[in-house]
């Protein structure tokens, strides 16, 4: 029978047991101080690729300091990381680009400050971005960007438009956002959707099929001839505008409204039939581009009065047209703006609120639009 034999170390062997011990002890104490850590970024939303790059990276303690960071959270992440850009990161805003990481070291390369790395990524899109970051650093950067509808991507065109014009930074990011510094009919956006605030002009165009919603004929009581339409809504407030002003003893008539493409495409050809090509030139828009094709514009005569201008119902008109949600479109001291000359008899529905922000805001449509509306 054999003798279980007690196994005594060596205190040689005893001493590296205890060696092994402590490393491993150590090691266990490490993992439990990196995973607190780690959780303690987790819990301030860095992802967990980020908090692994700044427990890496030994950048834990500046990370906390800082707290909840989406741009850092963005940086951590990235591949273009540079860790001499890291309080520059901290101060920038996020913004859903591809390479804002990429694109912000660009920037501080260039020589920009974070102020200025902040307007310029508010301004425009990644793609737009990457575009200005291949720039020198820029005069007038300040004096666009501070405009908050100035748009990255046209600062060459707001730099030349203001030489050329020697207009001020607002009116030259006001007027390029427009086109206004392309031809008339030219290079024009194609508008596709409507909406009781749709631009239609010489630089936004209709298709030849594109026809308003809910198109309905007016009653012949209030117009000066037969076959007159608009937009349901638009005829709704119209007709609300002129029995209100009759109440008052103003005699409103409408002398037009919808006009189809062809319909404009045959008022272009009489009128050039009877003054020629610059008379059209002038005075009448090319199909695509009335107006009168959205359904939304009208032209109003007294029944009293051959020149609109003059009569009292103009007057009231353009007192009171924007409770019915009116607007008039084409004012003579905007001529520079709506590219039409002035034209007191037409009238735009847009809605009560923004009727009422425009005529509050002595602006045009297109003021507006720039303002408000465009997101392009
Ligand atoms: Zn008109």
């Amino acid at each position: 029978m054999a003798v279980k034999k007690k196994v005594k170390l060596k205190p040689k062997a005893l001493k590296s047991v205890k060696i092994v011990g402590i490393i491993i002890s150590v090691i266990l104490i490490c993992f439990v101080i990196y995973f607190i850590n780690y959780y303690a970024l987790i819990k301030l939303d860095y992802s967990k690729e980020a908090a692994k790059n700044i427990m890496m990276k030994f950048k834990k303690q500046d990370v906390v300091k800082i707290g909840k960071n989406k741009t850092l959270n963005k940086a951590f992440e990235s591949p273009n990381y540079n860790d001499a850009n890291f309080s520059i990161y901290a101060k920038i805003e996020y913004h859903n680009h591809k390479d804002l990481i990429k694109n912000i070291n660009t920037l501080v390369k260039v020589g920009y400050s974070k102020d200025e790395i902040n307007m310029i990524l508010s301004h425009g899109s990644n793609e737009d971005v990457k575009e200005f970051a291949k720039k020198e650093k820029i005069k007038y950067l300040e004096e666009f960007y501070t405009i908050s509808y100035a748009k990255l991507k046209y600062y060459d065109r707001y730099v030349n438009y203001m030489d050329k014009s020697r207009e001020d930074e607002e009116n030259s990011v006001l007027y390029v956002n427009l086109d206004l510094d392309k031809p008339n009919y030219q290079n024009y956006q194609e508008v596709t959707e409507f909406s009781y605030t749709m631009l239609v002009n010489k630089h936004h165009h209709l298709d030849e099929k594109f026809v308003p919603e809910h198109l309905v004929e007016i009653e012949d009581e209030y117009t000066t001839e037969g076959d007159v339409k608009l937009n349901n809504q638009a005829a709704y407030y119209a007709k609300k505008m002129i029995n209100d002003a009759k109440k008052q003893g103003y005699n409103l008539v409408i002398n037009s409204a919808y006009r189809s493409y062809s319909e404009q495409e045959e008022v272009v050809n009489t009128y050039k039939g009877l003054y020629g090509d610059s008379y059209v030139e002038k005075y009448v828009l090319q199909p695509g581009f009335s107006e009168h094709q959205t359904g939304l514009g009208i032209d109003f005569n007294s029944a009293d009065t051959l020149s609109f201008s003059l009569s009292d119902e103009y007057d009231w008109l353009e007192d009171n047209c924007y409770k019915y949600g009116f607007i008039h479109r084409f004012p003579s001291k905007y001529e520079d703006i709506t590219g039409i000359n002035s034209e007191a008899w037409h009238y735009r529905y847009v809605g009560k609120k923004i009727a009422k922000y425009i005529y509050d805001n002595d602006i045009t449509l297109e003021e507006y639009y720039v303002k408000f509306l465009d997101k392009d």
